[in-house]
């Protein structure tokens, strides 16, 4: 009968990190045929450090970061707090500032107003056309052909400085995505960073494709068009961001330390964070398929 084999294979996946909420969801993975894969937390390690500061030329360096990290300091997305937290190291824990009003756009970076001035820090899509332009050429360019991450500081439709993060791909991801594509398994990473930070990353993790410049809406869509192309398809992530496309995907699987979002939304939970368990998990599932049938 079909209980006592699941049964097993679900204590036994418990016992090698890997929670599933059921045995429909190890009967999906023993015949996945992609997975989509989110970057930030789960390819990376998702705690971003600054590497770069460049400020235009004129203007006091302190006092462009003093009121950038008081603007940051107000959103609690990963690269805000790598801002703020190298803004207090280089100032010596100089006290922040409090702008005026603020509004963190999720999926795009802050905007505020600080003492007459309008300020927006984020992509280059979302500080505007002059970011755009500058970060098709010069240096952040090369910032992110290097993986890494650019925010722009834009104060009054001027560019006022440019801030290069980098967040490391997890030492196991290369190894977890090769077993994957042995396998025979599509990998894909779909991600709400620029083009070129994401081709960087998606070549250090050796993911078969990837997707830049994802809002989490353009997430679902494009797990859509996956299960249409390849029909049984997961997707992996840790984010608040994840959640609809993981419930979308015919197998959501969530990084043990992710958002509770991401957890409860998942159907197969990692429980630390361990991506090469995945391929555990769909051995296991199919070796129970087998006593099944
Ligand atoms: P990801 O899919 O990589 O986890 P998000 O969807 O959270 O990314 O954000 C997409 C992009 O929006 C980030 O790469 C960043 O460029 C920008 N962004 C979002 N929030 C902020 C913020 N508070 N400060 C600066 N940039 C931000
Ligand atoms: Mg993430």
């Amino acid at each position: 009968s079909i209980m006592p084999a699941s049964l097993s294979a679900i204590s036994n996946g418990a016992r090698h990190g890997i929670l599933f909420k059921g045995g429909v969801h190890l009967e999906n993975l023993s015949h996945l045929k992609a997975i989509a894969f989110d970057k930030t937390g789960t390819l990376t390690k998702g705690k971003p450090e600054v590497t770069d500061v460049l400020v235009l030329d004129g203007l006091a360096v302190d006092d462009v970061l003093l009121r950038t990290a008081s603007i940051e300091n107000h959103s609690n997305h990963p690269l805000a707090q790598a801002i703020v937290k190298y803004v207090k190291a280089k100032l010596d824990d100089h006290p922040l500032l409090y702008p005026d009003s603020l509004e963190d756009v999720s999926g795009w970076g802050v905007k505020a107003q600080f003492d007459g001035d309008e300020w927006k820090i984020g992509k280059a899509a979302f500080v505007g056309h002059s970011a755009a332009e500058a970060f098709k050429n010069g240096a952040s360019k090369q910032l992110a052909s290097e993986g890494k991450t650019v925010v722009f500081v834009q104060k009054n439709d001027e560019i006022v400085a440019i801030i290069g993060l980098k967040d490391v791909v997890r030492q196991e991801t290369k190894n977890a995505i090769d077993q994957l594509k042995t396998r025979g398994i599509y990998t894909i990473m779909l991600t709400g960073d620029s083009e070129n930070t994401a081709q960087a990353i998606a070549k250090e993790s050796h993911v078969n494709d990837y997707l830049s410049e994802c809002l989490p809406e353009k997430k679902v869509e494009h797990l859509k068009d996956l299960k249409k192309r390849f029909g049984n398809v997961a997707m992996v992530g840790d984010g608040i961001n994840d959640a609809p496309a993981l419930a979308t995907a015919n197998v959501g699987i969530a990084m043990g330390e992710g958002s509770d979002v991401a957890l409860e939304t998942a159907d197969v939970v990692l429980m630390k964070n361990d991506l090469p368990r995945i391929a555990e998990a769909i051995h296991l599932s199919e070796r129970m398929n087998r006593i099944i049938k």
